[in-house]
């Protein structure tokens, strides 16, 4: 169990564990947006303190029969509940883990640089209520804040304070009139940096006096924030135009005196120097750039945004940011309407989306026929060669894997809602349940339920027109989706994975080659691949050569020949595989020689899992054989998915290849010593832990100083933070999901505006 996590790992699916308010803390810093850094203590943590501490029980039995019209009974429960909270003491496993992310975050200086004035930070601690088995329920504004919190032990002892908010008259009462268990709400405690704000205000995305869609309103002053929302000064106002940006109008006030923290954390109102009483607070860059994020908050979230912000030392930070629904009306967030039904399982979005239908449990390959169209496909795992059944389910749901496991993998790109890693999905469903499966927040409700999507809203640019010097490409398994992959406007595909088209033939390559047909294999590989090409036309395609591990293509016919490997996972495949069975090799490549020779001169092919350059020289030497002068006539490239190929690196360069492309699925694996599909230490696996990034830094700086173009094409590719990371460390081209294109365009754009400078490309 996971007490402390990190901002970077959360977005909206993390209600769970950091409540809302951590959950959209989370979206946010994932989405680029310049948030104060900080953590959660998870709400699985708070459970724990309780029932640990034997108090949760007792908290019960205050509870039980409390007649919450009786005001001065409920308040007194209430502050015997928070008594009792506070004078428990908290196990030393999760205060030290808390002192221990408290010294993290002050000590990050890299992020917080700017923020940090003395060793000790500065936090705010935040609570975040979650509702437990309850789809949505906002609880936000009921529980503490602490602010300009500083040292260890301040910061343990907020966050019991903030645990014990919890159980105010006023959360006590909202809860038991809205008839929430109270057993079933969690609290999240969020250690934010302070800002210490120069500068600060709030930011409406829609013009809140006309209701004008088309406006942002920007209102500002100096020093803290309190004085903005407390209406003590009259605040700067602008008028911003939402989609050129100009500033239509600056209202300018004179603002006398404002709020400011001193060193010791207190707050004081100190005077405003003379000459700056009637300047503008901001100047026009500032208004111009939190323009920029009030519009991208509100085309994340499709509804338009209150924001607050605040300035130190030049930089933005956006301190919060709420929905607004109704601007006349501000209707409390206490009467937020809950969704009825009943969560029966929980686990980790692959793919999102919402689908209803039955169950049907597949134990087993044999067994796979027992699906029809429709059906949800729930499994232990499902392994590539399961594909074809994965294309006619629902919705699939797995016991095991983590997001970069095939399952999660195949069902992306199919656009198929797929939860994985959900531990009991196969024990606790049963054959022809009606279930509503909601992938995106990974939950499964039992029998049908309505769920509300909201509407994104359409982006106000199309992102797809962004001209970056990085080029974004997509990842393409399955040939059928070419045409819509092509529709997206990528700039060519960064992997084809082989085997997908392998395993829909129904074959294995080694079974081709010992029924000495290869020309059949080379075949069906022709018509996969051409048809990519085709769709992409001149655009690069790179294609993978089959990277088959042994336990995951026993279904097909000639699999079971297979060898079972301890570990097939660093076992006999890829490259290595393919040298030995060079026959395999030879057909692939001769089925790109004939396409190259019919005119599709935009494939390329890569080698996977290589871990020598004896590996890629005799791979060259195939295609010789076949026909093809690697590098020269055809783009050969190197997967880089083993620390040993980050670690010969100038070597690769040397042997002369085309280009090199991070397969950061395999890299996390290998480099932290954690297995991909294995649930139980999912949450370890980090494509962004410093060891991969470091070898990816070191790998993209020895290509350029080879002038060999660098790539990736593993699942982190997707994720805004590493392409944020690989832009900065100049990477040429990154691959992501289909879905994730246009995010990934718009921050790979942003980023390069940072690092080159407003240069055009
Ligand atoms: C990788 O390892 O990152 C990769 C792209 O290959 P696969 O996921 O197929 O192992
Ligand atoms: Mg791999």
């Amino acid at each position: 169990m996971k007490y402390i996590v990190w901002f970077k790992e959360l977005d909206k699916n993390s209600i769970p564990i950091a409540g809302g308010k951590g959950a959209n803390l989370g979206e946010m810093y994932n989405l680029g947006l310049p948030i104060p850094p900080g953590f959660c203590i998870t709400a699985q943590t708070y459970k724990k303190f309780i029932e640990e501490a034997g108090i949760k029980i007792k908290i019960n039995n205050l509870l039980k029969n409390l007649d919450i019209n009786n005001t001065a009974k409920l308040q007194q429960t209430a502050e015997e509940v928070q008594k009792l909270i506070v004078s428990t003491k908290i196990s030393s496993d999760i205060e030290e883990a808390i002192k221990h992310a408290y010294e993290i975050l002050g000590s990050d200086v890299r992020k917080a640089s700017e923020l940090i004035d003395s060793k000790e930070t500065f936090v705010a601690v935040r609570s975040s209520a979650t509702a437990e088995d309850l789809p949505e329920a906002s609880f936000a504004g009921q529980q503490a804040t602490f602010l300009n919190v500083k040292g260890k032990t301040e910061v343990v002892k907020a966050v019991r304070d903030c645990w014990a908010s919890l159980f105010t008259a006023r959360a006590i009462y909202y809860r038991q009139k809205n008839k929430f268990p109270h057993d079933k709400v969690l609290i999240s405690a969020i250690i934010q940096v302070m800002v210490n704000s120069e500068q600060s205000g709030v930011m409406f995305t829609v013009n809140p006096a006309t209701n004008n869609p088309a406006e942002i309103v920007i209102e500002a002053i100096y020093g803290l924030g309190e004085y903005v929302v407390g209406g003590k000064v009259n605040p700067n106002l602008y008028l911003v135009d939402k989609k050129t940006r100009t500033i239509k109008t600056a209202e300018i006030k004179k603002q006398e005196v404002g709020l400011f923290r001193d060193e010791k954390g207190n707050n004081l109102e100190r005077s405003i120097p003379a000459h700056q009483q009637k300047q503008q607070v901001i100047p026009d860059t500032i208004i111009k750039e939190l323009a920029r994020y009030g519009q991208k908050i509100e085309t994340h979230y499709g509804q338009p945004q209150d924001i607050e912000w605040a300035v130190e030392k030049g930089q933005i930070y956006i301190v919060q940011s709420r929905a607004v629904t109704t601007f006349k009306e501000n209707k409390p967030r206490e009467e937020a309407v809950l969704e009825k039904g009943q969560i029966i399982l929980h686990g980790d979005t692959a793919a999102s989306g919402i689908y209803s239908g039955k169950v049907k449990i597949i134990l087993s390959p044999e067994e796979l026929n027992k699906i029809s169209a429709g059906d949800i496909l729930v499994a232990p795992m499902t392994t590539p060669d399961w594909v074809p059944a994965m294309q006619k389910a629902g919705a699939i749901i797995t016991d095991e894997g983590g997001l970069t496991c095939h399952a999660a993998i195949v069902s992306r790109e199919m656009g198929t809602p797929c939860i994985v890693g959900t531990e009991q999905g196969t024990k606790i469903l049963k054959d022809g349940q009606l279930i509503t499966v909601d992938a995106s927040k990974g939950v499964v409700y039992q029998g049908k339920v309505e769920i509300v999507q909201k509407k994104k809203a359409a982006s106000a640019v199309n992102v797809a027109n962004l001209k970056t010097r990085t080029k974004i490409k997509v990842i393409l398994d399955l040939p059928e989706i070419a045409g819509k992959a092509a529709a997206s406007g990528a700039d060519g595909v960064g992997l084809v994975r082989s085997e997908i088209m392998i395993a829909s033939g129904g074959i294995h390559p080694a079974e081709y080659i010992r029924q000495g047909k290869p020309e059949a294999y080379v075949k069906l590989l022709k018509s996969g691949i051409g048809r990519i090409a085709k769709a992409f036309k001149d655009k690069p395609v790179w294609v993978r050569c089959s990277d088959m591990r042994s336990d995951e293509y026993r279904n097909l016919q000639g699999g079971s020949k297979e060898p079972k490997e301890t570990d097939p996972m660093i076992g006999w495949h890829g490259i290595r595989r393919l040298l030995d069975e060079p026959e395999i090799l030879r057909a692939e490549f001769t089925a790109i020689r004939e396409l190259h020779y019919e005119g599709l001169k935009n494939i390329g092919v890569m080698l996977p899992f290589v871990i020598r350059v004896e590996e890629v020289q005799k791979a060259k030497a195939i295609m010789r054989e076949v026909g093809l002068e690697p590098v020269k006539a055809i783009d050969f490239g190197v997967m880089i998915e083993t620390p040993a190929a980050c670690w010969i690196i100038e070597e690769l360069c040397k042997e002369g290849i085309s280009f090199v492309s991070f397969g950061t699925n395999d890299l996390t694996q290998l480099t932290l010593g954690i297995d991909r599909n294995n649930q139980k230490i999912a949450p370890l696996f980090d494509e962004l832990h410093p060891a991969v990034l470091g070898e990816m830094a070191k790998v993209i700086k020895v290509c350029r100083k080879f002038n060999v173009p660098t790539s990736i094409c593993g699942q982190a590719g997707s994720k805004l933070e590493m392409a944020r990371f690989l832009v900065h460390q100049g990477i040429d081209s990154i691959s992501a999901n289909i879905d994730a294109l246009d995010a990934i365009r718009q921050v790979v754009a942003d980023t390069e505006k940072k690092v080159y400078h407003g240069k055009r490309f």
